[in-house]
C-alpha cells in the first residue's frame, strides 16, 4: 500500500495505527492483554487474530506492531518481530528455525553475545557450528554443506569494521538452501540493503542506531512472513523475548530521525578518519569510507557510505591507548554505539575481554585499538577533543 514511500516517509508515518481519539502522536498501549466483548470474540480470536486483533502483550500489541511495520517496510521485508533485545532477536532468530544435527556456518568475528550463542548454547543442543574468516569467501565455500541450514554474520564486523560481502556469501548459502541471517547493526538501516543483496533474515539491535539516544534494549527480526509468523513468532510469544509497548514507543520515535542521524554521524565519521588518517601516533585507521579500507570498493557498492564508526590503532598499546581514554571530553568512554553522543571504547579490555589473546590478535583486537561510535556533535569539536587526547598521550 505505501510501497513507493521513500526511506525518510516511512520512517515518519508507516505503520501508524491511530485509535478513535486520532491522535497526531503513535500512542502507547501500556496494556498487558484485552478485552473481548463477548466469549464468543475471545474463542473467535484465539482461532484466528485478525489484523487489528491482539490477544496478550507478549504475542503483540498495538505500539509495537507499529515499529514492526515501520521496520519491516524501510527493511524492504514482508514482515518484522520485535524483541526484548538485539540478543533476543539473534537467539529468536537462530534458535526458533535450528533443530538437533543442523549445520550452521558463521563469520567468526562477532559481538561477544553472538558468539555466545553459536559457540556455547547451539553446541548444546546439537547444532554444530562451523567458524570461517567472513571476508575470505573460499573459506564459507568449504564450509557450507548440505545439511546447513544458516549462515550467520555481521556485515560489517565488529571491532575492526570487516564489512562482508552479503550478495557473494548469499550466493553460496543459497545454492547449499541455507537461510542467510545478517546482524546489521553495525551497516544501520539506513545505509544497507541487507534483503536486496541476498539476506533472507536481518536482525538488529535496534539498542544502537535505532534507539540512538542510549535510552532503551530493543532488538528486531526482519524477514518473510512464512518465517517471522510460523518460525519467530511461536518460539518468541512462548518463550518470552517479546519487545515491551513502552520500548516499542521509544523505538517509533527514534526511527523517525534514523535517517538523519545516521547521515549526519556517517559524515562526522568519514571527516575524523580523513583528520585521523596519516597521524603518526596512529599505527593504523579503519572507516569503510577510506580508499586504504581493505574492502573499500565493496563498501562502495553495498553500503554506498563507510558508516557511522571508525576505529584505529595507538601505537603505543594498552597504557597509551587509556591514557588517550582518560584525556577525553566529549567522547564518552562506553560500550554502546549508534548514540547521539560519541562513545569510545577499548574492546581488549571490555567487549572483546573474554576472548584468548591469540583468538584478539587473529582478529585484529590489539592493546592499542579503540572503536569510536561517531555521534551527533560537531565533527570539528570531535577532532579537536580527539587530537588534544592524542596528544596528551
Ligand atoms: C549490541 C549488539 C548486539 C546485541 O544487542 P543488545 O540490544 O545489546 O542485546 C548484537 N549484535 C551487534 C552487532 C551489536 O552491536
Amino acid at each position: 500500500m505505501t510501497k513507493d514511500w521513500k526511506t525518510r516517509t516511512q520512517l515518519v508515518h508507516e505503520g501508524s495505527r491511530r485509535s478513535q481519539y486520532g491522535e497526531m502522536a503513535e500512542a502507547i498501549f501500556l496494556t498487558q492483554g484485552f478485552v473481548y466483548e463477548t466469549a464468543e470474540s475471545a474463542e473467535a480470536r484465539f482461532v484466528k487474530t485478525g489484523e487489528d486483533e491482539f490477544i496478550y502483550a507478549r504475542y503483540g500489541n498495538p505500539t509495537t506492531r507499529m515499529f514492526e511495520e515501520r521496520i519491516a517496510a524501510i527493511e524492504g521485508t514482508e514482515d518484522a518481530f520485535a524483541t526484548a533485545s538485539g540478543m533476543a532477536a539473534v537467539n529468536g532468530a537462530l534458535v526458533s528455525m535450528l533443530r538437533a544435527g543442523d549445520h550452521v556456518v558463521a563469520a567468526r568475528a562477532l559481538f561477544g553475545s553472538c558468539l555466545y550463542i553459536l559457540e556455547e548454547v547451539l553446541g548444546r543442543y546439537g547444532v554444530e557450528v562451523s567458524f570461517v574468516d567472513g571476508a575470505d569467501l573460499d573459506q564459507w565455500r568449504a564450509a557450507v554443506r548440505p545439511g546447513t541450514k544458516a549462515v550467520f554474520f555481521e556485515s560489517i564486523s565488529n571491532p575492526t569494521l570487516e564489512v562482508i560481502d552479503i550478495a557473494a556469501v548469499a550466493e553460496i548459502a543459497h545454492a547449499a538452501g541455507a537461510l542467510v541471517i545478517v546482524d546489521n547493526v553495525f551497516a544501520t538501516p539506513v545505509f544497507s540493503k541487507a534483503v536486496e543483496q541476498g539476506a533472507d533474515v536481518v536482525v538488529y539491535s535496534t539498542t544502537k542506531h535505532i534507539d540512538g539516544q542510549g535510552r532503551a534494549l530493543g532488538g528486531v527480526i526482519c524477514g518473510t512472513v512464512e518465517f517471522i509468523r510460523k518460525v519467530v513468532e511461536p518460539y518468541m510469544k512462548h518463550t518470552g523475548g517479546s519487545m515491551s509497548p513502552f520500548t516499542a514507543w521509544i523505538m517509533l520515535n527514534g526511527m523517525v530521525t534514523l535517517d538523519l542521524r545516521c547521515r549526519a554521524m556517517a559524515e562526522g565519521a568519514e571527516k575524523i578518519a580523513a583528520a585521523l588518517q596519516g597521524d603518526a601516533r596512529l599505527s593504523r585507521v579503519i572507516h569503510p569510507g577510506l580508499a586504504s579500507h581493505p574492502q573499500h570498493d565493496l563498501a562502495a557498492r553495498q553500503l554506498k557510505r563507510g558508516g557511522t564508526m571508525v576505529a584505529f590503532d595507538i601505537a603505543g598499546g594498552k597504557e597509551a591507548a587509556f591514557r588517550f581514554l582518560n584525556a577525553l571530553e566529549i567522547i564518552k568512554i562506553s560500550n554502546n554505539l549508534g548514540d547521539a553522543k560519541s562513545i569510545a571504547t577499548h574492546p581488549a579490555t571490555t567487549t572483546h575481554q573474554r576472548l584468548p589473546d591469540e583468538q584478539k590478535a587473529h582478529l585484529g583486537i590489539t592493546p592499542g585499538l579503540i572503536r569510536l561510535s561517531v555521534g551527533l556533535e560537531d565533527p570539528d569539536d570531535l577532532i579537536a577533543d580527539l587530537m588534544a587526547a592524542l596528544s596528551a598521550i
